[in-house]
């Protein structure tokens, strides 16, 4: 039926930016262009990103067809196949399915992030599936049973953990919830206290603090020989701040 695609399999764009480097887990450091995604059905108390969450934004959210993202993504990418990280919001909640299939055919690279609350039969089709379930000072509960549908629908996807943690309470769930998942790689990060405000992204970032809490992070793990955790620092916030776009 002609070119026109259904407003069903229009994705919710917030923002296309890079390249760049991957600034946490396991591809920290990567070059990669970045697609966010606009809306989530989460709303973590420290939300980092809720240019792309709060529905007062979503008039700044732009419904893309795969094949645009596909275009705006070469752009950035100078023509030049990368690693494209697929975040939000939850990206989970969009029609991702053909935009990675029309991707991969030209030779880009998928990784996504999510908490978890939805599972979609794309997964699979991912290169790299980073599940994020949001620890207690999110505010948030894990819907576990959701959480599993999304492992499961990830089967073929190199799937990854990866916990915030801010606090003590934060590290003892992070530990029971690496073992619930004993063969999933693990990776922790300590929170940024200092998230921005959706409207300045300039916000200063209490570095000295995050910094504490990395120190107290990689203190816990190593008296406690936790040996399987790989713990990181947000690298964007150490090089850049809050500052959006890189
Ligand atoms: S799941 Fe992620 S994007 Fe959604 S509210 Fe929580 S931190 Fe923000």
């Amino acid at each position: 039926m002609g070119g026109i695609p259904a407003v069903s399999d229009l994705i919710r764009v917030s923002e296309i930016f890079g390249p760049t480097i991957q600034g946490e887990g396991a591809l920290i450091g990567q070059p990669t262009v970045f697609v966010r995604t606009g809306g989530c059905d989460y709303r973590c108390s420290w939300c980092d990103s809720l240019h792309a969450v709060d529905a007062e934004h979503r008039h700044g959210w732009a419904p893309m067809s795969p094949e645009a993202v596909m275009a705006e993504v070469a752009r950035c990418a100078g023509e030049r196949p990368i690693m494209v990280t697929l975040s939000g919001g939850n990206p989970a909640i969009q029609p991702l399915g053909p935009l990675i299939a029309a991707g991969h055919a030209r030779g880009y690279r998928f990784a996504m992030e999510t908490q978890g609350s939805v599972a979609r039969d794309w997964f699979g089709d991912l290169d790299m599936l980073v599940l994020s379930p949001k620890p207690p000072s999110s505010g948030m509960e894990v819907d576990w049973a959701a959480f599993d549908a999304c492992l499961a629908a990830g089967q073929g996807a190199e799937t990854v953990l990866k916990i915030v943690v801010f606090d003590a309470a934060d590290y003892d769930w992070a530990r029971e919830v690496a073992g619930r998942y004993p063969d999933l790689p693990l990776y922790l990060q300590p929170g940024n206290h200092t998230p921005p405000p959706p409207a300045d992204d300039s916000a200063a970032v209490d570095h000295e603090g995050i910094d504490a809490r990395m120190r107290w992070l990689v203190g816990r793990v190593v008296a406690d020989g936790w040996y399987r955790a790989t713990v990181l620092p947000q690298l964007h916030v150490t090089l850049w701040g809050n500052r959006r776009g890189v």
